[in-house]
């Protein structure tokens, strides 16, 4: 970087301001958005669903394609063929060359391996064709994809086979449009390789033991299923992409490494709910707009806590739909925002002391006919489910706590922006009375809804909810759902819903078993209900030392946790251990969600990725710091060295020049004492990836801490037009508006 860093800055806002209203047509972006569609007309054009199939399917092909994606029914092989000539036509019709199988490796991003329909037409000429073994399986090669160590780099088969009940997607990127079809990924012997197949084993799990309870309480009739629903409110941050450019942590990591505190942040609370930029509602805009034609019901947009931070949430879907819409969301965030000139940074933690971003994951339990079946009700059955879910949660906060352990989550993580690491349940006031009512073995009833007076007449009645709201809670009753909000916002959302959906439906297959144990055949109402009541009080007392309505955020609360008996796993290695207990391995087997060695090779990929994210910001924090921070220390330093020199030669003591350079002299020793230490870490040999976790979190991650408080201090003492790296203000509040 020059010594003209502020000249450039000028120049660069100007071209950048220039690029974004060229790229909008010019003033475009201040007109109103050009919208002559009614309403919900075109929503979904670009999926494989709805009308799209009803007007391409032969009825009885459309009737058994159905049956699939609504009662999950076995694919019948027969209609492959003429699916995939549909699937085709329509997506020839909408500008597609090519198909792929999109699927969900263990890396936590999405793969897909493009194909085009080209094929000889025997004549010397060439069609296309899409046969329906090209639908339904795909083989990609597996071996540069993450296994765990399931097989060898020389076993590299692997297979992807067509979800039909995520409906297949067009695409359109860099101008091009691709055929996307929702796949699951497996490995030649039959393991999962990816994130997709669990999950689907789990919402199976779910159905069955669901379905139980709803039979013994007599509700089963004309529900063919019972699946979790999802709804995950996505957080996230958007930097100039000039900024950004200029940043190598940014680019490499997702967040910043080094970054002096930007005297404002968000101690004014002006960001929360304020009016959104301009400039990022046109993005908003646009987003929506590709979300929308994909059938993805982005509902919610606002400012976030802190400054450039902003929030999406769509209307819930079924979970395995919700999923795939979640990772196609945050790659729709992250494309747009290039096309307008800005990053989208999903990482949880971009900026140290600046509040996180978080994914919060509202899950519920529905029926095919949409019933919820959270919603609370004064009967038996409502309290099965919840009685379900406080079991679960207490036997496996821990592993619901290692589905969100990784490097970038510990960074937020009880840090008083995010929860803590122990996993409690927040009732709230309407659930905590029915289970206070349940352990007092008392007739359940109730509580009155209250209406809420707003002091003028000229308003609405406002109904109160349930519950106030607790923003501290990791787990939180909201009403009519559960909000598990440790998620982190860059997660793949489908591992911890897996595990949300396997010890749920390990809980309602305890208590359908009891149930179905003590209930006999000709017994009254009131005998049978008695009997039902002593299961769930039993169940319920034994596990209720999980609900905590109080303030996670307290010294307090990690006392009364640990008096509890409650888990406290503050970091991944900490965590991760509760994915390798004999508990582990037992429950996901028993409900077919993971082998034992699907489950070591998924833990395994796990260590193996904070091993490797923590040492790749480790040597980008030192090549950063060795290639600009220092030249530019040096600089200054010998700027003021010479005025020192200069004020000596004159004959005049200059105190302060003098305590400057001294200042200076120090602190670079400090950094560069903390670069050795990250360098002698780094060239150390290991030979064990769980061990070099442990010593990451307690010698890597504490010197790269030590050199960056070292490289913050510098920044506030080295002149702006040294510094060669754009700074927090520039980043927070520079060119968003
Ligand atoms: P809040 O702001 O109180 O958290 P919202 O109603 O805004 O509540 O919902 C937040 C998210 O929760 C949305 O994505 C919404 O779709 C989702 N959600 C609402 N009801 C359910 C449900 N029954 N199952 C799953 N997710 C739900
Ligand atoms: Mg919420």
């Amino acid at each position: 970087m020059s010594t003209t860093r502020s000249h450039q800055t000028i120049e660069m806002d100007i071209d950048n301001f220039g690029r974004y209203r060229a790229m909008n047509g010019s003033n475009a972006s201040y007109a109103p958005r050009d919208v002559t569609r009614e309403f919900g007309e075109d929503y979904g054009s670009r999926i494989f669903a709805g009308n799209v199939i009803q007007r391409r399917l032969a009825p009885n092909v459309l009737d058994k394609l159905e049956r699939t994606i609504h009662f999950g029914t076995k694919l019948d092989p027969e209609i492959a063929d003429e699916v995939a000539a549909a699937m085709k036509d329509w997506a020839i019709e909408n500008g597609c060359t090519h198909y792929c199988h999109w699927f969900q490796p263990l890396t936590g991003a999405t793969a897909e391996k493009h194909d085009s329909f080209l094929s000889f037409d025997g004549r010397g000429g060439v069609i296309a064709e899409f046969t329906g073994e090209s639908l339904v399986r795909g083989e990609p090669d597996a071996s540069s994809f993450p296994t765990g160590n399931i097989r060898d780099t020389f076993e590299a088969r692997g297979y992807t086979a067509w979800d039909p009940t995520s409906p297949a997607f067009i695409t359109i990127n860099g101008g091009e449009a691709t055929l996307c079809i929702p796949t699951v990924f497996v490995s030649w012997t039959g393991e999962s390789l990816d994130q997709k197949t669990p999950l689907l084993r789990s919402i199976e799990a779910l159905n069955t033991h669901a379905m139980r309870i709803l039979k013994s309480f007599g509700s089963a009739d004309g529900i063919h299923r019972v699946t979790s629903t999802l709804g995950c409110e996505q957080e996230y941050f958007l930097v100039d992409e000039d900024a950004w450019s200029e940043r190598p942590d940014l680019m490499l990591c997702g967040r910043t490494l080094l970054g002096a505190d930007s005297p404002k942040g968000h101690q004014l609370d002006d960001h929360y709910f304020g009016s959104i930029p301009h400039r990022v509602l046109s993005f908003m805009g646009d987003v929506e707009e590709r979300l929308y034609l994909l059938g993805i019901p982005a509902k919610t947009r606002h400012n976030e806590v802190a400054p450039a931070q902003f929030e999406l949430a769509p209307l819930f879907e079924s979970t395995n739909l919700a999923c795939d819409h979640q990772m196609l969301t945050m790659s729709v965030l992250k494309n747009v925002a290039r096309e307008h000139g800005m990053v989208c940074l999903i990482h949880e933690k971009p900026f140290a002391g600046v509040n996180g971003s978080g994914k919060h994951n509202n899950w519920s339990l529905s029926t095919d006919s949409g019933k919820n079946l959270l919603s609370p009700k004064s009967n038996l059955q409502f309290l099965s489910f919840v009685t379900a879910v406080v079991r679960a949660i207490d036997l496996h906060a821990d592993m619901l706590r290692a589905t969100v352990a990784n490097a970038a989550n510990d960074l937020r993580l009880g840090a008083n922006e995010a929860p803590p690491a122990i996993i409690s349940i927040f009732a709230g006031h309407l659930l905590q009375f029915m289970i206070d009512e349940l352990i007092a073995g008392k007739t359940i009833q109730k509580a009155e809804g209250s209406f809420m007076e707003l002091g003028s007449e000229s308003l609405p009645k406002v109904e109160r909810h349930a519950g106030d709201r607790n923003r501290t809670s990791p787990f939180a009753f909201t009403g009519n759902k559960f909000e598990f909000r440790a998620v982190g916002s860059q997660a793949s959302v489908a591992w911890p819903n897996t595990v949300l959906n396997t010890i749920i439906a390990e809980s309602l297959d305890h208590i359908a078993t009891r149930i179905e144990e003590a209930v006999e055949d000709g017994m009254d109402d009131a005998a049978r209900n008695a009997a039902i009541m002593t299961i769930l009080q039993d169940v319920m007392k034994t596990h209720s030392r999980v609900v905590f309505n109080g303030d996670n955020y307290s010294d307090e609360w990690k006392q009364e946790a640990e008096r509890r008996g409650l888990p406290n796993l503050r970091s991944t290695p900490d965590a991760l251990p509760a994915m390798e207990t004999d508990k582990a391995k037992a429950l996901f087997d028993a409900y077919n969600v993971l082998s034992d060695s699907e489950l070591e090779a998924r833990v395994e990929v796990l260590y193996e990725s904070y091993v490797t994210v923590c040492e790749i910001e480790a040597r980008t924090q030192m090549m950063m710091l060795n290639t600009m921070v220092l030249p530019a220390v040096a600089r200054y330093q010998s700027e003021v060295g010479e005025s020192v020199a200069a004020s000596n030669a004159a004959g005049v003591e200059s105190a302060a020049m003098k305590s400057r350079l001294e200042e200076l002299v120090g602190l670079t020793a400090s950094l560069y004492g903390s670069i050795q230490e990250l360098d002698a870490f780094l060239s150390a040999e290991f030979d064990c990836v769980k061990q070099r976790a442990v010593d990451i979190r307690d010698t890597l991650l504490p010197a790269m801490e030590r050199a960056r408080t070292s490289c913050d201090a510098l920044e506030g003492l080295v002149p702006a037009d040294l510094w060669p790296l754009p700074s927090y203000t520039e980043l927070l509040f520079g060119g968003l508006a």
